[in-house]
């Protein structure tokens, strides 16, 4: 008899979390077949000449998960662990994420199996020219429209638009999303995903009746997500006392914390492009160093997991420090379902990914109206629309559940489903 351990899925938890929430609307089988499986998956090779003139193979996915409510949408992540399963996941929830806070687009992701730690501005250029090759014929403003994500950023878009106008001939800004502004990027696209994470935080905090001003939180990464999510909840009165990170020179995780309060601008001094803490720098700046795992046993009133998947787990949800009212998950699929329950019965408010991380989604689909309009708003106007449509978006999903009694994710899940069944009946693919 085997004892090996199954690996964690992450496409098997997303269709687990779906297969729930299928019982709880009583969809039918063929609903239930199209949506637990993408309508459309796609594994390539990239062939790449690496600056010493050898050719290397990188490998490329691309998911379109399900596009009935309008093209798919999602990012494209550099990662050197990237699977196909996770992308296959990652396309699933964009398909709710953009469904929760009801943009006319669909669920895709990418990814490319790579370290750009490792490789040269120009391999990495390469890299981007060549998963257009690849992929071009199958994405597109009215097909599949990708964005930036882990350790991908606004150069590795414009990389990408330039290859597709070259094979298309033609200008097409809306092929892609956070593009550098001035270049068909949007205002406040870089600020979207930490901004609306702390949108949702302060409704939660509202609905829950607590003062912003006398809570602390602590925040799992000190990447795009989190560092925008630290500086607004700064800003609107918490004091962040953590933020971790992984250090990629002994590859492991350290948390950083400062009881008086992160300034976000001081630790960006000595930080890296990818969100990684230099770790005697930060100690001179005062900062007291611990253990990357401890960003969650913090004596805070809010967690924000924004870093990467399956990071609250049953191995360390029981370190959740006693005080914690709200997690809002930054990340996507931060929390193991083993983890979820235990927060459940914690009666811990949670803001689940597809909603509280939803914001850098919506201000892309405001930066392909902007593209494909040629028109751009101002920074005031994005933001302004990014909170409204947040919000809504909140107070639908926190009505549900009070309404109906139950956890926010389910609340989330239900109205996201439900919508795109929807779309799928009403166009006869079910
Ligand atoms: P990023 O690459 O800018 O930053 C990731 C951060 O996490 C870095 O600080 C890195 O050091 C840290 N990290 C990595 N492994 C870690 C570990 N084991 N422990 C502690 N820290 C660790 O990425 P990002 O854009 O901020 O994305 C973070 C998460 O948010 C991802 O799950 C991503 O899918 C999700 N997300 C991002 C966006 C977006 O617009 N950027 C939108 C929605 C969701």
């Amino acid at each position: 008899m085997s004892t090996a351990v199954k690996p964690f899925s992450s496409f098997e938890m997303a269709q687990s979390q779906f297969d729930h929430v299928a019982e709880v609307l009583d969809l039918d089988e063929g609903a239930c077949d199209l949506l637990r499986n993408p309508l459309r998956e796609f594994s390539f090779a990239i062939p790449t000449r690496m600056d010493d003139g050898t050719i290397k193979i990188f490998r490329g996915f691309r998911v379109q998960h399900n596009d009935a409510r309008g093209p798919s949408k999602g990012g494209l992540r550099f990662h050197p662990m990237e699977t196909l399963d996770m992308v296959r996941a990652l396309a699933m929830w964009m398909t709710w994420k953009c469904a929760v806070v009801d943009i006319p687009l669909g669920g895709g992701k990418g990814g490319v199996v790579c370290d750009p730690h490792n490789l040269s501005l120009g391999e990495q250029e390469r890299i981007c020219r060549g998963f257009v090759r690849q992929m071009g014929r199958n994405m597109g403003p009215a097909l599949d429209v990708p964005a930036p994500d882990v350790m991908t950023s606004a150069q590795h878009m414009l990389w990408m638009l330039d290859e597709f106008e070259a094979i298309h001939g033609s200008h097409q800004p809306g092929f892609i999303t956070g593009k550098p502004v001035g270049i068909g990027g949007s205002q406040g696209r870089t600020e979207a995903t930490g901004y609306g994470v702390m949108f949702t935080v302060r409704e939660a905090l509202r609905d829950l009746d607590i003062r912003i001003e006398g809570t602390s939180a602590s925040f799992q990464g000190f990447g795009n997500v989190s560092q925008y999510a630290v500086r607004l909840y700064r800003e609107m009165g918490g004091t962040p006392v953590c933020v971790s990170c992984w250090d990629q020179r002994d590859g492991t995780s350290y948390a950083y914390t400062k009881r008086s309060g992160i300034d976000v601008d001081e630790l960006l001094t000595v930080t890296d492009r990818f969100g990684g803490i230099n770790r005697p720098e930060a100690e001179r700046l005062g900062y007291k160093v611990l253990p990357g795992d401890d960003w969650i046993s913090q004596d805070v009133d809010i967690l924000v997991p924004a870093a990467l998947e399956n990071q609250v787990t049953a191995e360390n949800v029981l370190r959740v420090g006693p005080r914690v009212k709200v997690i809002a998950e930054g990340a996507n699929g931060p929390t193991s379902p083993e983890a979820d329950r235990v927060i459940h019965e914690r009666g811990i408010y949670m803001i689940p990914d597809l909603l509280a991380n939803a914001g850098g989604v919506t201000c892309s689909y405001f930066e392909q109206v902007q593209s494909n309009m040629n028109f751009y708003w101002d920074k005031d106007e994005v933001l302004g629309k990014l909170d409204a449509k947040m919000t809504s978006a909140y107070m639908s999903v926190s009505d549900l559940a009070r309404k109906r009694g139950i956890y926010m994710r389910e609340a989330a899940y239900l109205i996201a489903v439900d919508r795109v069944v929807r779309a799928c009946r009403d166009r006869g693919w079910v």
